[in-house]
């Protein structure tokens, strides 16, 4: 009887726990559902936000908090994401209820900023809900999606610290908020129709408020207008994607005469009319990043990816889209970033009326502020992961865990051409958004403005800089005393610190451009990264650029330059092969050549891609970056019985990749389109993994990282990784961070701390 008194009263014995939550768990609801846990088991305490995650002081019998704890592990809210959970006993505390404690935001330095989350279920169903009173209401949101990160000027995120500051809660609003057990306690955004941001169309003098300003929107759509619409990040054109003249205006007037446009959806049955998706992909497209998703085209749209197989693809993510594709729009939307041509996407109502107006027919707006611009995310699937392409909404900015510790705050401003810094502190990275080409003064302008941002959000004051090599960047000369890391270097370093990867390992680092430690322009590197040191085992035989930058839109220089390289003199019995240039023009880009005119010798791949695409396809003109690559990648359908066969030269004990042969080739058979493209694809794969191999043997080292923007090209990316694990290698690659430019800054920050020698 004794032995189960004791039993018993041990049962009933209360014991303290301290619980640490980290992971994403701020901003999704995870202290509510803390609070209705603690209730459901009978427990004593508190939760609150801070620095690493949410904390718990809970008190209650063992069993209680035993399944309390497995609760938190296993049922935590859909938009969270559990890193991990420490619990330690702490002594006993008088307390009598469970309590949710308040950020006070002078001890807390939170280093959380949550992004924007897609429109869920429960919102969706109540907006088309006729009795419901947030039927049609367009700012819908609750602790499970809404606005984020576009919407914070500071930390801890809390709605006097957004631009929903402005709008008081009505007395239901308040309730919601007040109360744990409802969807929308402490939803910062939380806003009703009553007391709410509004939403309204301007055509000209006209104007049209709440649903009317909707549903005269899908009016003008239908009849072939194009509206500018105020989104989460940014503006957006929003025209009919199966109007062929619509989507020529809205091209000629954003002078944008081939580049692809993204499309939206309402939902996954229009997605699957016209493209291929498959079951990860479908899990992307729905998730609450609700990114653009590359998709294989099943059904052409004329004009919107010209030469292209993939489609760009989001599914409606704010309330704004889906009610504006259910007041009677049935064909996919074009949905792209509203700005004056490669500037930053516009965020504010009276710049958009001033600067679009050549290009909008009406403007869709409304009265919540953006505060932080961000463009939709991009994103491809391969091999069951996804690849980030372009890192914004959704996304950005989001806490990447270091696989060391920094000493002191640290800044790495990144690159140029897609411009993005990084911030760490301790061990976390966070890497800004997307901001855009650098050569433009208003996206350096948006760059500063990000980073004065993230600066004061995170509260970090960077006592530590890391840039590139090259001298003329925006970012290089932004501080003077920095830790400046090669190009190629940064980037097979950015796939390092993403995967936590130790030394050695052997990186290919294939790209547009980027300064070389000779003063040339690499971009089809070999390397190998050591513990103090790293080389250039390996490269793409250089070739000259006649006319320097300008072989970069006119890359019929690059092809002849080949030509040149391979037949001397000889050159000009493959005249026919450049219809469009005339002769004079040959000759001028022969001579620079000879004479060492404005020729920078460059190995880099993309630049390669660029020489065999016009020769695979003779009469492209380039209208976007990596345009010709695009479309060559697009021109492969299957895997070759036959590749082209690259030399594989060592000199000076470098192994040189060299394409001679692959142009002899193709113009001895007169190969064109999707031969070409296939047997090259397939040949650089399979030369490329020779190289890697002759590495491998000579220094024992079996894993291999790919980055640089050339493996923005599925094909390729995906050829290399099956070659490679064939030969038995680990291979790593990018995947939250972009494998283009916008993931050096990941790379500098690295290497700020290694000082890794040449
Ligand atoms: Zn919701
Ligand atoms: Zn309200
Ligand atoms: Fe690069």
């Amino acid at each position: 009887r004794k032995f189960t008194k004791n039993l018993l009263e041990n049962s009933m014995k209360k014991i303290r726990k301290k619980i640490i939550v980290s992971g994403i768990v701020q901003g999704v609801g995870f202290r509510p559902f803390i609070y209705k846990l603690a209730k459901k088991h009978n427990l004593t305490g508190f939760v609150f936000n801070s620095l690493i995650g949410v904390e718990i002081e809970a008190q209650g019998t063992k069993t209680n908090l035993d399944k309390f704890i497995e609760n938190i592990k296993k049922n935590h809210p859909p938009q969270s994401k559990v890193d991990a959970v420490l619990v330690e006993n702490i002594k006993l505390k008088t307390c009598k209820n469970f309590q949710i404690k308040f950020s006070n935001s002078k001890t807390q330095n939170s280093t959380i900023i949550p992004h924007d989350l897609a429109t869920c279920k429960d919102c969706e169903k109540e907006i088309f809900a006729k009795n419901n009173r947030r039927y049609l209401y367009p700012f819908t949101n609750c602790t499970n999606c809404g606005p984020r990160f576009t919407i914070v000027n500071g930390l801890p995120y809390d709605r006097q610290k957004t631009s929903m500051k402005s709008f008081k809660m009505c007395k239901l609003c308040q309730k919601e908020y007040d109360d744990p057990f409802d969807r929308r306690f402490h939803a910062q955004p939380n806003a009703c129709n009553v007391c709410g941001p509004k939403i309204w169309l301007e055509i000209g003098n006209k104007k049209y408020k709440g649903n009317e300003a909707l549903l005269k929107s899908a009016k003008l759509i239908k009849q072939g207008k194009i509206i500018a619409l105020k989104s989460l990040g940014g503006f957006q054109f929003a025209c009919d994607s199966q109007n062929f003249s619509s989507v020529k205006k809205l091209r000629t007037r954003k002078k944008r005469p081939d580049k692809p446009f993204a499309l939206m959806v309402s939902d996954i049955k229009m997605a699957e009319k016209f493209c291929y998706i498959n079951k990860k992909e479908k899990e992307i497209l729905t998730s609450s990043q609700s990114p653009i998703v590359m998709l294989k085209k099943r059904k052409d749209i004329e004009g919107i990816a010209p030469n292209l197989n993939t489609f760009g693809i989001m599914l409606a993510y704010t309330p704004i889209h889906k009610i504006l594709f259910a007041s009677g729009i049935k064909n996919p939307l074009i949905m792209t970033s509203a700005n004056k041509s490669e500037e930053p996407i516009c965020i504010s109502n009276e710049i958009a009326k001033k600067d679009l107006k050549n290009i909008a027919d009406g403007f869709l707006m409304h009265d919540r502020p953006i505060v932080n611009r961000c463009d939709d995310s991009v994103v491809f699937e391969l091999n069951g992961n996804m690849h980030t392409i372009r890192y914004a909404r959704g996304l950005a900015p989001q806490k990447i865990n270091l696989p060391f510790k920094l000493k002191q705050p640290t800044l790495a401003t990144g690159a140029n051409k897609t411009g993005s810094f990084v911030l760490g502190r301790d061990n976390f990275a966070i890497l800004s958004q997307y901001i855009g080409d650098l050569d433009i003064v208003e996206n350096q302008k948006f760059y500063k403005e990000s980073l004065a941002n993230m600066q004061n959000f995170l509260k970090i004051k960077p006592k530590n800089f890391a840039s590139d090599t090259h001298p003329e960047y925006f970012t290089s000369q932004l501080f003077k005393k920095t830790t400046r890391t090669q190009h190629h270097l940064s980037h097979i370093l950015s796939v390092m610190a993403e995967n936590s990867l130790k030394d050695p390992v052997i990186g290919l680092s294939f790209d547009g451009t980027g300064l070389g430690e000779d003063n040339s322009i690499w971009g089809g590197e070999f390397l190998i990264i050591n513990k103090n040191n790293w080389q250039r085992a390996g490269y793409l035989k250089p070739i000259k650029m006649p006319g320097g930058d300008k072989a970069v839109s006119e890359i019929w220089r690059l092809t002849l330059s080949w030509i040149y390289e391979i037949f001397g003199d000889k050159w000009i019995r493959f005249r026919h092969l450049f219809k469009d240039i005339t002769k004079q023009e040959l000759t001028i880009c022969i001579n620079m050549v000879k004479k060492n005119i404005n020729s920078p010798k460059t190995s880099s791949i993309g630049r390669l891609f660029d020489a065999v695409s016009y020769l695979a396809d003779a009469d492209k003109k380039i209208s976007y970056q990596a345009q010709a690559a695009m479309e060559l990648e697009a021109k492969y359908n299957k895997k070759p019985k036959k590749s082209y066969k690259f030399d594989i030269l060592n000199t000076n004990k470098k192994f040189i990749l060299d394409a001679s042969p692959v142009f002899k080739e193709i113009i001895k058979n007169r190969d064109k389109g999707q031969e070409v493209s296939e047997k090259f694809h397939l040949g650089l794969a399979l030369a490329s993994v020779e190289i890697a191999n002759k590495i491998s043997l000579k220094t024992g080292i079996k894993i291999v990282c790919l980055s640089g923007g050339v493996f923005q090209n599925k094909v390729l990316l995906e050829l290399m990784i099956k070659e490679l694990e064939k030969k038995g290698f680990e291979v790593y690659t990018n995947k939250i961070i972009p494998s283009n430019d916008a993931g050096v800054g990941l790379g500098q920050i690295f290497n700020n701390r290694r000082k890794l020698k040449l």
